[in-house]
């Protein structure tokens, strides 16, 4: 089965979820196909949601009210024309709310859509596009044979057309795609974009994939569970830990690179790119491990890491400090600072994982929480949030990883907090004791600015939230030092001065202190200029703590067209690159192909950085 098939049992004739879809999808579908298509927009509650994951728009975009999807409908039927809309498997109706997975087709592509019913009227719309009829990839039936069988006096093996490929790409051949950065976002993108036969040549700086991972701080291990972390086409076996460790999350990067066959040249700088308007290619200049090229693909892609560029304050005397500092991202671990004073500036993951790590390894610790944290013990995260998806019981109850993303994605961002704040509610309510102990501590607690706790942070602003692997404790027992609601005002050789007055002898500082925005990336690579042009990536306008508005619907600049042609941006954690690769990949194949890709409803910059 492909993965991006479901389960398809008979409709049941008799069955009234089931029916009311089927009489939806048929009133839509008809008047989708009629003279007057906008009509489908009374299909919708008065402020319904339509969310297109590219394949009427082209683009990443939720429309929100009956006016918008009137006015996306006029603008993008003529190009769609969408047909065969079927209800693939019998609804469910839960709470006044029927359910449904629905198969259609364009005219270029096949889709599958999420429809949420009230009372007869769609509340929430997903489509999203699974493959372009022309060019399926070439899987299951369709699975390239690897043997050649007869007689044949100019057999080539399957290793000498790779080393063929290796040996010509690059050089005497163009890539259609050079993909800026090997993380586990490049690498996916990258095995997507195998598949659908994109030339493709992946680049990063370090020597080996899965580098980024090895070299981040010795104990870390992923903080989501396994269910949510598989990579595109080949998940991780039945016997994988929940948590992978960090050092065997790089060994299934470079495992997965090679199986896939990705051309992925390592230890390769790029130190310039730019865009030719005219001849609309760019012009990349390389360092392959000391050979100097100069590439010309026709799209580029950064995927060079939301936790890429460091934000390290500057704070005055840092320079006359005589311990060690650094930001999280160059931490090497805990066992250099046995018995030393360590301050860590920050109160989010890094922050807890390395002051836990220094406390493991005999250190004075200090955190320093400038500001109020969310945290949520990693248990009740997985039973609580994401277990209905994502967990043993979900895959037992035959939910698959597909299945589970597409559900996620059919929650416009709009209402997303409503689906999670009761979850977050029944978390505070289950770990009340927990939290009391950790405020009496001193440490400044938050579920998000509306209750609806850590994964609407991440969108909103990628940072801001713990999940608590055991550093909370240590925070309420004062094993770790607590000074809240502070900063540092002034560094001095030996000791920091915090903003209320209080003097905290130091041997080492290190900055938790997060990451710029991914047009950073841009800037340092093609210009400012380009830079400001995308404007900031993340976050969606809604004018909460660092995620300034207007409101935008969707995540800026990710997996969707910038307002730099050919420029594209690919990242996330691993739920988001294995679900969003898919969408990037199919609408540079589209492009490759010649296949009009007209762009509906591209937001203004609000915001450069
Ligand atoms: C401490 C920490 C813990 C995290 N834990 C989780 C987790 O549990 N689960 C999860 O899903 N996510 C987690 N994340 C978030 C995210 O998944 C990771 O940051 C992940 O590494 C992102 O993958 P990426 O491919 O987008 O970027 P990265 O892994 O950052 O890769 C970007 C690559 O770009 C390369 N590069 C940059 N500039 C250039 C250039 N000019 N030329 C060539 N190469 C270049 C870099 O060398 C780097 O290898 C965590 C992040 C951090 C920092």
């Amino acid at each position: 089965m492909s993965n991006t098939a479901l389960t398809k049992p008979a409709l049941t004739a008799t069955h009234q979820p089931t029916l009311t879809a089927v009489a939806w999808v048929e009133k839509f579908a008809a008047a989708l196909s009629s003279d007057t298509p906008t009509d489908a927009a009374n299909l919708f509650e008065e402020s319904g949601f339509w969310r297109d994951l590219i394949v009427f728009t082209w683009n990443i975009k939720t429309l929100e009210g009956r006016a918008a999807i009137s006015d996306m409908i006029a603008a993008t039927m003529d190009n769609t024309r969408p047909c065969h809309w079927q209800v693939e498997e019998n609804a469910t109706e839960a709470d006044g709310v029927t359910d449904a997975w629905i198969s259609f087709e364009t005219g270029v592509a096949r889709g599958r859509a999420y429809v949420r019913l009230r009372d007869g009227l769609a509340w929430t719309f997903l489509t999203t596009m699974t493959e372009l009829k022309d060019y399926p990839e070439k899987r299951n039936k369709l699975r390239p044979k690897g043997a050649e069988h007869g007689a044949n006096k100019n057999r080539q093996t399957w290793l000498e057309k790779r080393q063929h490929e290796e040996a010509t790409l690059g050089y005497t051949e163009q890539p259609y795609c050079l993909i800026i950065g090997g993380g586990q976002g490049g690498i996916g993108l990258g095995a997507r974009l195998r598949q659908l036969e994109v030339p493709t040549i992946i680049i990063d700086a370090l020597p080996k994939p899965g580098d980024t991972w090895r070299n981040r701080y010795k104990s870390l291990s992923l903080h989501d569970p396994i269910w949510y972390d598989h990579m595109p086409y080949l998940p991780f076996p039945e016997n994988w830990p929940v948590f992978t460790p960090k050092d065997k999350v790089g060994d299934w990067l470079e495992m997965y690179t090679k199986v896939m066959e990705l051309n992925y040249w390592g230890s390769t700088r790029c130190t310039h790119a730019h865009y030719d308007e005219e001849k609309q290619e760019w012009t990349v200049e390389i360092d392959r491990d000391g050979e100097k090229l100069t590439l010309h693909p026709k799209q580029l892609i950064l995927a060079t890491g939301m936790s890429g560029i460091p934000n390290t304050p500057d704070i005055p005397g840092m320079d006359t400090f005589e311990g060690e500092q650094h930001h999280s991202s160059q931490h090497p671990g805990g066992e250099a600072f046995k018995d030393k004073k360590c301050i860590v500036l920050g109160g989010n993951n890094s922050a807890h994982d390395i002051c836990c790590a220094l406390w493991e390894n005999d250190a004075d610790v200090t955190m320093i929480q400038r500001s109020s944290t969310h945290i949520i013990k990693s248990d009740s995260l997985m039973e609580l949030v994401l277990g209905g998806l994502y967990s043993e019981e979900a895959v037992e109850s035959g939910m698959t990883t597909y299945k589970a993303d597409l559900t996620f994605a059919s929650v416009p961002f709009q209402i997303m907090p409503q689906f999670h704040i009761p979850a977050y509610q029944a978390v505070a309510e289950r770990d009340a004791e927990f939290y009391q102990r950790l405020t009496d501590a001193g440490f400044l607690l938050d579920f998000g600015e509306d209750g609806s706790g850590l994964f609407m942070k991440y969108l909103r602003r990628g940072s801001g939230y713990y999940i608590d692997v055991g550093a909370s404790d240590l925070v309420a027992d004062g094993e770790i030092k607590l000074k809240s609601g502070v900063s540092i005002e002034r560094i001095k050789p030996k000791s920091v001065v915090l903003t209320d007055g209080t003097e905290l002898p130091a041997d080492l500082i290190v900055y938790a202190t997060g990451y710029g925005s991914m047009n950073g990336w841009a800037a340092k690579i093609i210009s400012q200029e380009v830079a400001d042009k995308v404007g900031k990536c993340w976050g969606m306008g809604s004018d909460t703590s660092k995620d300034p508005g207007p409101w935008e619907g969707e995540l800026r600049n990710m997996w969707k067209p910038t307002h730099q042609d050919a420029l594209w941006f690919h990242g996330g954690n691993l739920h988001q690159s294995r679900h969003y690769s898919q969408y990037l990949s199919l609408q540079i194949k589209a492009r490759m192909e010649g296949i009009a890709t007209p762009v509906y409803g591209m937001e203004p910059v609000h915001h450069l950085s």
